[in-house]
This record gives C-alpha cells, structure tokens and sequence, in this order.
C-alpha cells in the first residue's frame, strides 16, 4: 500500500509539472499572437506607406524622374534633382526590406506559434494520461483497501466462530463428565504413556491462540509425528471404559473419542481417533490397545488429543510424564 501511494505521489507531481509546463507555454503562446498583430500592423502600415509612394507616382507619372532632371535650370538643380530620385529610390528599397523583414519574422512566430501548440497538445494528451494512471492507481488502492476490510470482516468473523465452537466443545465434554459415574477407589499405579513410539507434541496444555486470533484453554496435550495415523492408542492405566462417541460433525469437536475411568477420580481421554475397539463397560488393562490415531473432528492432522482429569477437572497430562519434553 505504501508503495502505491509513492506511486500515486509521483503521478499527481508529473501532472502537476505537467499543468505548470503547458501554463508556460500558453503565456508563451499569447506573447507569440500578440507579437504577430504587432507585426502584421507594421506590414499594414509598410503596404500603406508603400501604396501612397506608388499612388504618387502613379499620379506623376513614370516621366516623373525625367521631367525632374531634365527640368533642373542649373547644374545644382540638376544634383538636387538627382539626389531627390535617389532618395526617393532609397525610401522605396527601405519600406521594402522592412517589410521583408516583418515578413520574415511573422512567419518565424507563425511557427514558433505552431510548434508551441503542438508542444501544449501532446502535454495534454500526457496529463490526459497521467490522469488516467492515477485513477487506475487509486482504483487498485481502493481495490486493496475493500480487500483488507472483507480480510479483517473474515477473520474477526472467524475468530468469533472459532471461540463459539471451541466453548461449545468444552461445554460438551463436560456436560459429558457431570453425566458420568466414576469408580471410587484408584486402580494404583503409575501412568503410561499412550504412544508406543510417538512423543512429539503439537501442542501443550493451557491457553493457545489460532492464527485468526482466536484463543482458547487446551485442556490436554497434542501427540503427533510422522507415520503416527493408524497407530495404536494405549490405555494410561487399567480402569474401566466410561464413554465413548463416534458420532461427529467432520472437522467440529473431538471427532471419536473416548474416556476411561480409572478409579479415585482419574480419568483419561483420547480423542480425534480413527477407530476405537473398545465399548463403554469394558475394563481395560493399562497399556491395552483401546483406538486407532486418526484425524476425526477438528484436527489439522492425525495426532492423539490426550487429557488426564482429576475429579472431572482438566489437569496438565505432562504433570505425570515429567520425562517428556514441552
Ligand atoms: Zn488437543
């Protein structure tokens, strides 16, 4: 955007040198027609004097000069004479050079007029398309400004559906977990690790921000890694299976999933799974097989969405596994 409106600065002062160029050249343009009057009244006024010279001696006659010389009574007559026809014939060749000259300048100005006009007619045909760019930049500036503003309608629109659903999935699972009735007593012992070979995490638990802005509290941790779709699921402890859904909205909530009770209050979760071959009431030993990884639900790639709640509140898993790296 920057960029344009460098480009849209640079444009309006061409135009602007333009306008200042082809004013210029109009004051020049009006100097050059008043010179040229200025002119053809001095050729007037050359043809006039040189038309009454004509007339006169039209009136006398071309015996005039004869008539003078041959007159004179006297030598000093005679010069006088002489000297009047020369003067009279410089008089002539006088008026007539000047209105060669004028002439001559008239039609200098007369082209420098033509070539000033020409000059103004292609600066105007260059605004004309300076002009033109310009508003084919502030076209494309309004353009990209209507562009950012559906961009940031989107995102903050998305950003608010991002939130809804992710509050909407928290509500599920624990509308879930105040239906469910956990066994008393603790099965003992120590968590396992629900990947046989897979610990890379995608995410941890606590607050996370999505790339529209949204943020919401990830109540578990994300296992995942090259190759790990299909892979087994493990239980993190005996206990027995206290829910399971495998019904899903594609690419909303937790997709298949699964909660094993283990006792004391413990439970674990897996989620986004691609199959799950274990049903509510199984007891299940720790370690055993229970699911397949897969990418059901809103997930971005396959990977095990793992919780571990105490009294159905969410817990950081990795509280358990201090081994595993964040
Ligand atoms: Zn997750």
């Amino acid at each position: 955007r920057a960029k344009i409106q460098k480009q849209i600065e640079l444009i309006q002062e061409q135009i602007d040198n333009l306008i200042e160029r082809i004013e210029l050249l109009n004051q020049d343009i009006e100097a050059r027609e008043i010179e040229i009057v200025n002119l053809e009244m001095t050729i007037d006024d050359c043809y006039t004097k040189f038309e009454h010279r004509l007339r006169a001696s039209q009136v006398t006659g071309s015996a005039t000069n004869w008539e003078l010389l041959f007159g004179a009574k006297s030598l000093s007559e005679f010069l006088s004479a002489v000297q009047t026809i020369k003067r009279i014939a410089e008089y002539d060749n006088g008026l007539i050079a000047e209105l060669k000259e004028s002439k001559k300048e008239v039609e200098a100005q007369r082209a420098a007029l033509q070539k000033d006009r020409e000059e103004v007619e292609a600066l105007k045909a260059d605004a004309d398309e300076k002009r033109k760019e310009l508003d084919s930049k502030l076209a494309q500036v309004q353009d990209s400004i209507n562009s950012i503003n559906t961009t940031l309608q989107q995102t903050e629109k998305s950003k608010k559906e991002t939130e809804a659903e992710m509050a909407e999935k928290q509500q599920e699972i624990d509308n879930i977990y105040k239906q469910l009735e956990f066994d008393e007593n603790y099965v003992g012992g120590e968590f396992l690790w629900p990947s046989k070979s897979f610990t890379k995490l995608t995410s941890t638990y606590g607050w996370r921000s999505w790339s529209n802005g949204a943020s919401d509290f990830h109540t578990g941790i994300d296992i995942a890694g090259a190759g790990i779709y299909g892979t087994d699921i493990l239980a993190a402890n005996a206990g027995k299976v206290a829910y399971v859904k495998t019904t899903y909205v594609a690419g909303k909530g937790y997709g298949k999933y699964l909660i094993v009770d283990h006792g004391g209050g413990y439970s674990t979760l897996y989620a986004h799974c691609s199959s799950i071959s274990v049903k509510v009431g199984d007891t299940v030993k720790r370690g055993q097989v229970i699911a397949k990884v897969g990418s059901t639900g809103n997930s971005t790639g396959p990977h095990i969405h793992f919780e571990i709640r105490v009294n159905s509140k969410h817990q950081d898993p990795l509280l358990w596994f201090p081994n595993v790296k964040k």
